[in-house]
């Protein structure tokens, strides 16, 4: 009963202490080891202390206490050679005060290293051997090992494994986390994170080239400070409510950089969960300023005449067509279609030259471009052709209207290569009819008007 208390007495002893070890943060996991391996070589009075870690053959000292100039860490050695390989073969403690006068005699660690006294226990990590925790001495000991001894390494083998776990666990960790920020950091695209107030929580190198604002002035600030206005961040935040909370949201918005440029970014974000009560959204960001201007560009480009930069006779078409529908919905509409053909053009090319044709034909343009209002839309639909469409507009008024383009055309000279070039133009007016099947059919009437004003004598307006 004595023996007993004694024992839990000395055991609550080693714990303190390696709990004390353990608990010392500012020394490398290394030094905590060699710390617990100096209360080893002092309990037993003894003086090489080793933690091991054995894989196959290969006995590697992890850690030691030892005498200057003996062992040194990362030391490699054949675990056959070791006391160890038999501590493993028992798998349990291994002790032996005098191996001259054991069962081991003859044992190659003696007959290599000389050494005479041993006590190891294996040591499990994540219940898997790991290797030894083993003391050793030149000397024989003078006492014999005692139960008390098996118990103390049984405590230092088990503290070892636990403290060893927690390492590896935190080192996976401190590694998983060093991938997951050379990712997060590194991405091609910008990677942006806010909560559920739009409040940033963290950014990555490359938004802040897109944005141009640093880490610093962007994480804890609401994402309002580059939105270009109110509206459009209301528009956004509404999108992103409108949501389901499963599916990627796919934004595509204009932002305010930090030196106050504007650009395109398309925005690809999921909700995550922070914590139960916590969602944030984690955004994937890529500048499309340059396909967006390119875009714009082909669009302009695709919808309008190159020398006049009216719309050209497909674009026109389109918004014809949607006018005549309007028309159709909506009974009391009144819309009318203006047609233009210049007269005797051919004669314009034939004296002067195709060129100054092109200059006519611009001049021409700016005076349409002149008489228009907001609503209106007006088409180059042939070569000296054109065509305007006035919503909401009678067919007295676009008459008037008609009439002082004709008067403003005939009234004007050209002023070309020195010469002063006259030229008039016809028009032929109609109304959008609800009858109308579609454009063309709208086309149609405007150009017999345009016809019968050619007829009655040309610089004229007809109606039809
Ligand atoms: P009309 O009074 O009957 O309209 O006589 P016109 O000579 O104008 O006859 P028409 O409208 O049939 O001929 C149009 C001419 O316009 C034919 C073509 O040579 C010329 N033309 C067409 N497109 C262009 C262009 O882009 N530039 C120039 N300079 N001339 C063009
Ligand atoms: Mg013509
Ligand atoms: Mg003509």
């Amino acid at each position: 009963m004595k023996n007993k208390l004694k024992i839990i007495e000395r055991q609550n002893n080693v714990l303190h202490k390696l709990n004390e070890i353990a608990a010392i943060s500012d020394i490398t996991p290394k030094e905590t080891l060699r710390r617990a391996l100096k209360i080893g070589t002092k309990y037993f009075g003894i003086e090489f202390g080793i933690v091991s870690h054995i894989v196959g053959e290969d006995y590697t000292v992890d850690v030691q206490s030892s005498p200057p100039q003996t062992l040194f860490d990362g030391q490699l050695f054949a675990l056959g050679s070791t006391y160890c390989k038999t501590t493993l073969e028992i798998d349990d403690i291994l002790a032996i005060k005098d191996v001259t006068q054991s069962k081991y005699v003859g044992h190659p660690c003696h007959r290599d290293y000389n050494l005479v006294s041993y006590i190891g226990a294996p040591i499990r990590v994540n219940s898997k051997i790991y290797g030894t925790i083993n003391f050793s001495s030149a000397e024989a000991r003078e006492l014999e090992y005692d139960a008390i001894d098996d118990e103390f390494m049984r405590l230092l083998a088990r503290w070892a494994g636990s403290f060893l776990e927690r390492q590896f666990a935190l080192d996976e960790l401190s590694l998983a986390k060093k991938q997951f920020e050379m990712l997060f950091e590194n991405n091609a695209s910008g990677i942006l994170a806010i909560d559920e107030g739009c409040q940033i929580l963290m950014v990555n190198k490359r938004f802040c080239e897109i944005i141009g604002f640093s880490k610093e002035e962007l994480v804890g600030q609401n994402t309002k400070r580059y939105y270009l206005d109110d509206l459009s961040y209301k528009t956004a935040r509404q999108k992103i409510s409108n949501t389901d909370k499963h599916s990627y949201i796919t934004l595509e918005h204009q932002l305010k950089r930090k030196d106050n440029k504007s650009i395109w970014c398309e925005f690809v974000g999921s909700q995550i969960e922070l914590t139960k009560h916590n969602n944030a959204i984690l955004w994937s960001i890529l500048d499309i300023t340059a396909q967006k201007e390119m875009q714009e560009k082909l669009e302009q480009e695709a919808t309008t005449d190159y020398l006049t930069k009216l719309y050209n006779r497909r674009y026109f078409a389109s918004r014809l067509e949607e006018e005549v529908f309007r028309v159709k919905r909506n009974k009391k509409t009144e819309t009318s279609l203006l047609m233009f053909d210049l007269d005797k053009f051919k004669l314009v090319n034939d004296s002067y030259g195709h060129l100054a044709g092109d200059t006519v034909i611009k001049n021409f343009a700016n005076i349409l471009k002149k008489h228009l209002r907001k609503v209106d839309i007006v088409g180059r639909i042939g070569g000296e052709e054109f065509a305007m469409i006035l919503p909401n507009t009678s067919i007295e008024k676009a008459i008037i209207l008609a009439n002082r383009i004709r008067e403003e055309v005939s009234s004007q000279t050209t002023n070309i290569y020195e010469k002063n070039i006259k030229f008039t133009v016809s028009i032929g007016v109609t109304s959008l009819s609800y009858d109308d099947i579609n454009s063309d059919t709208a086309l149609s009437r405007a150009d017999s008007a345009l016809y019968m004003a050619k007829k009655n004598g040309r610089n004229r307006v007809e109606k039809k």
